[in-house]
């Protein structure tokens, strides 16, 4: 290992760490050290991983200010917003703490004696995660694949690994044993690659780009490993006449420009019914001039930096010049990856910009003229993760709801994501569930053990 890995501060440009980068050679040390751990960690009784799991909650409950503060320096998200998240980490462990006293089997009615069921861990899952959301996404995998009875190694992204690393520190303080938690900072298409390929590794849980996840769905076929894909999204927020129409725009712009669009719930594609468009646009117009964009560690901050100038040059390319820029905001200047928040309107949903997901501040208002017109458009794209209606018309909601083919909706709200709620896409947006009660079972296989008893 040579390399040297330079992390940056997004809204300063700054290096803020250097770490050693990790190569194959590390990955397979990690997987050696995982397959290790594993015999004892899955025979941990249920009550005992609860408690680690339990102490581990308190551990990171104890750092919440300092991971609050590394993860919004690290990914230039504003300080509230990183205090939810490391919220949410911390919630999520909680939520698991009970899994491993609750995974429960069957008992099935069957001749000659009793057939009963086990949820038996998988061994070592690989868990690759993105910069967008660093430790909170880690933690929806993290915590179910421990609770499970497995031991795990995690490839944090190379733009945001701190958190990381500080979770592995925090875990081994809080009693996890050696081994049963791993870390690798290094390239994707290195490190992430090999736990991909590594014959050692039972299941790989990814959070990413639809196009990295394909090729991580095509390659676990090799090993036959089990996969859980989170990727990306391009959600519609569906406005009918109907609705509260001041609330609906009021809500419109943290529902796309939070974390800076870089969020794969973003609801990028605003539907609006033609009957209230312009006085759609003049809420949201008024919406936007309230947003605060600017450094991170500042409290009232709502919006931060881009992740990276990569980043920044990507979402530049979907506002070329002559685009139709309805609404733009304004950014700090001097050094940072900064970009305006910006509304198109009106927008075709075949133009590229409605099409593709951006992952930066940039929305999309289209406009239509029925509710049938409204679910053809949210379905048309090859993405379904998430999505908001707003009606006052019960049925109308709850049919709508039906008709949309997406992971996660919303009725007059735009949450996403809730730890005791599944959360996962549709279509090209991903293959299972992760949180809520379901996420368990994917760390786990199902075995049947018939048992005679007949004399
Ligand atoms: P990637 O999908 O490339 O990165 C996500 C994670 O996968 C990172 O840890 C990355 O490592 C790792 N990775 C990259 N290549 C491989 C590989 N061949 N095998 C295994 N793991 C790999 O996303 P990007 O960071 O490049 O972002 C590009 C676009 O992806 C964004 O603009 C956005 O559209 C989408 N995206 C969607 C996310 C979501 O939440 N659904 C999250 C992030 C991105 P490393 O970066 O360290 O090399």
């Amino acid at each position: 290992m040579s390399a040297t890995l330079q992390v940056r501060e997004p809204a300063t440009e700054q290096v803020m760490a250097e770490l050693p980068q990790a190569g194959v050679a590390e990955t397979d040390a990690a997987v050696a050290r995982a397959k290790a751990a594993f015999p004892a960690w899955r025979r941990v009784a249920p009550a005992a991983r609860a408690a680690l799991l339990r102490d581990l909650a308190d551990a990171l409950d104890a750092a919440r200010e300092d991971l609050a503060r590394l993860e919004a320096r690290n990914a230039g998200k504003p300080i509230a917003s990183a205090r939810g998240e490391i919220g949410m980490a911390i919630e999520t462990f909680r939520y698991y703490a009970a899994g491993p006293e609750r995974l429960l089997g069957d008992t099935i009615p069957v001749a000659g004696g009793i057939d009963m069921t086990f949820r038996e861990p998988l061994g070592v899952v690989g868990l690759i995660v993105p910069w967008n959301f660093p430790l909170t996404i880690a933690a929806w995998k993290l915590a179910p694949a421990l609770a499970a009875g497995n031991t795990v190694v995690l490839k944090p992204a190379e733009l945001t690994p701190l958190t990381a690393l500080e979770f592995e520190r925090i875990a081994r303080e809080a009693g996890i044993p050696e081994g049963v938690v791993n870390v690798v900072v290094g390239p994707g298409r290195v490190c992430g690659q090999r736990l991909v390929e590594h014959p050692d590794v039972a299941k790989i849980a990814f959070t990413g780009s639809t196009e990295v996840g394909r090729g991580i769905a095509a390659a676990a076929a090799a090993t036959i490993k089990r996969v859980t894909l989170e990727l990306g999204g391009k959600s519609a927020s569906v406005v009918f006449a109907d609705a509260d129409v001041e609330r609906a725009a009021a809500a419109a712009p943290l529902a796309v420009f939070d974390n800076a669009g870089q969020d794969c719930c973003a609801r990028s594609r605003i539907l609006v019914e033609q009957r209230v468009y312009e006085p759609f646009m003049a809420a949201l117009e008024a919406a936007m001039g309230e947003l605060r964009v600017g450094d991170p560690l500042d409290e009232r901050t709502q919006m931060g930096p881009l992740i990276s100038a990569g980043q920044r040059e990507s979402v530049a390319s979907y506002v070329p010049e002559g685009a139709p820029v309805a609404i733009r905001g304004t950014v700090p200047e001097g050094p940072g990856y900064w970009f305006p928040p910006t509304v198109l309107a009106p927008v075709a949903n075949t133009d590229r910009a409605a099409r593709e997901e951006i992952f930066g501040p940039v929305a999309c208002v289209i406009p239509f003229a029925d509710e049938a017109q409204a679910i053809a458009l949210a379905n048309d794209t090859p993405y379904g993760l998430s999505g908001s209606i707003w009606t006052r018309d019960g049925a109308r909601a709850l049919r709508v709801a039906r008709a949309i083919d997406t992971g996660v909706l919303s009725i007059n709200s735009n949450s996403s994501v809730r730890v005791s709620t599944p959360f996962g896409g549709f279509k090209q947006s991903g293959v299972g569930r992760e949180l809520g009660p379901h996420a368990l079972e994917a760390y786990t296989e199902v075995k049947n053990v018939f048992y005679a008893t007949e004399e």
